[in-house]
């Protein structure tokens, strides 16, 4: 008998049982510190100082919390230029940021906003550094080299609850010449300091509470059933769907609820660590097609998706793949949203399809997408990053019938 009273025996049995077990294996890269906490951003002007004594603040069009982080740096005498940018950042906006940052003789960069101005931030800081023009780097529409240069130091402080750019390594961008959104991306990208404070979401329209609150949810539901998941990233997920679960709608419906704030905020941050680590899935792989020939903000499209992609990966999944851990995680994530043990995978998407009625999604019809433009998004979606972590390889028509469902 050993130690624990198990004779070798029946140890090797319960070994023998698990035949298909694979030792765990797997990396996890973040931002090189989180502060997380209601009232955080007051801490802004001492971390700042850390990082440089010029700094480019990129903010969009309305911040009302700027004046906060201006005070605090003018307190700690650093410099600082500012870069308001309006709706989600172009190749041609992070070129002119980069721009003004090296006119002002900036060493660091600042984002305080939404996932759009977090990704401004990430590019510019990443071409501070990293000699030659924005193209060399970028996929597709670019030369898509590897940046060799560490970024210069990138502060992110989410005002949404949100798409988790604060620790995420990629930027999206838009080029509206070639009618298509595309990444940069490196571990290199990750910000110095993701500051995460809750306070900032308080005012949040019920609209953007809507839109980004439920990519929040993708970003929580793709990780887990990612052909890429690791034990650590399914943790957050796990947890995190419980926070929306219990939070979202409340957020919606009493804006001023800080409890439910603060967990959203906290379920995007755990979306962000997730999607970073394991990837994505298709709704995410229509979602930078859609986004890239529509003007449809990215959180709205994907939840107009999410219910659909949902419920044809489960039928494709049972026809082709039976066998796939995926489907025992499905019936999970219904389990964790709803807070019923018995719920089945059907009774989740339901839950979801309630959810985004309650919360107004708009169809994709409301973005001028038309059964015309499916062929295209179909071609440019099976070739996205994103439907290559999803957990079965659809069929075109597959992929036809989700944007069908969706319209
Ligand atoms: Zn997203």
């Amino acid at each position: 008998m050993t130690k624990a009273g198990i004779s070798p025996a029946a140890s090797a049995a319960h070994f023998q049982s698990a035949p298909h077990r694979l030792p765990i294996r797997f990396e996890f890269a973040t931002a090189t510190r989180i502060i997380f906490g209601a009232g955080t951003l007051r801490q802004i002007g001492a971390a700042a100082a850390e990082m440089g004594h010029h700094v480019l603040v990129i903010t969009g069009r309305t911040a009302a919390r700027a004046p906060l982080l201006y005070e605090s740096l003018t307190a700690q005498k650093i410099d600082y230029a500012t870069f308001p940018i309006s709706g989600e950042p172009t190749v041609e906006t992070v070129k002119e940021g980069t721009r003004l940052a090296q006119a002002e003789k900036c060493d660091f960069v600042i984002g305080l906003g939404g996932g759009s101005v977090l990704d401004a931030g990430k590019a510019i800081a990443a071409m501070l550094t990293n000699s030659g023009d924005l193209y060399d780097y970028l996929e597709i529409i670019g030369r898509g080299q590897p940046l060799t240069q560490p970024s210069a130091p990138y502060l992110a402080i989410p005002t949404t609850a949100g798409t988790g750019a604060e620790v995420t390594r990629n930027a999206v961008l838009a080029s509206p010449e070639h009618r298509i959104k595309v990444s940069l991306r490196s571990p290199l990208m990750l910000p110095r300091l993701a500051l995460v404070d809750p306070e900032l979401t308080y005012s949040l329209p019920p609209e953007i509470t809507a839109s980004t609150g439920l990519d929040t949810l993708t970003q929580l539901i793709e990780p887990y059933v990612s052909t890429r998941a690791n034990p650590m990233t399914d943790a957050l997920c796990r947890e995190g769907m419980r926070r929306v679960g219990r939070s979202l709608r409340r957020a919606y419906e009493t804006g001023s609820d800080i409890e439910a704030r603060e967990s959203m905020v906290l379920a995007s941050l755990y979306g962000g660590l997730a999607l970073a680590n394991a990837g994505l899935g298709a709704v995410h792989g229509f979602a930078g097609p859609i986004g890239g020939m529509f003007p449809a903000p990215h959180g709205a499209v994907c939840a107009s998706l999410l219910p659909h992609v949902m419920r044809i990966n489960l039928r494709a999944l049972r026809e082709r793949q039976p066998a796939s851990e995926a489907l025992r995680r499905y019936e999970e994530i219904a389990q964790l949203l709803t807070g019923d043990e018995a719920a089945t995978a059907e009774a989740g998407v339901a839950w979801i399809e309630e959810l985004c009625q309650a919360l107004h999604v708009p169809s994709l019809a409301a973005y001028g997408i038309m059964a015309e433009d499916f062929p295209v998004l179909i071609e440019k979606a099976a070739v996205a990053s994103s439907m290559q972590a999803n957990p079965i390889k659809l069929t075109p028509e597959e992929m036809q019938e989700i944007l069908g469902r969706a319209l």
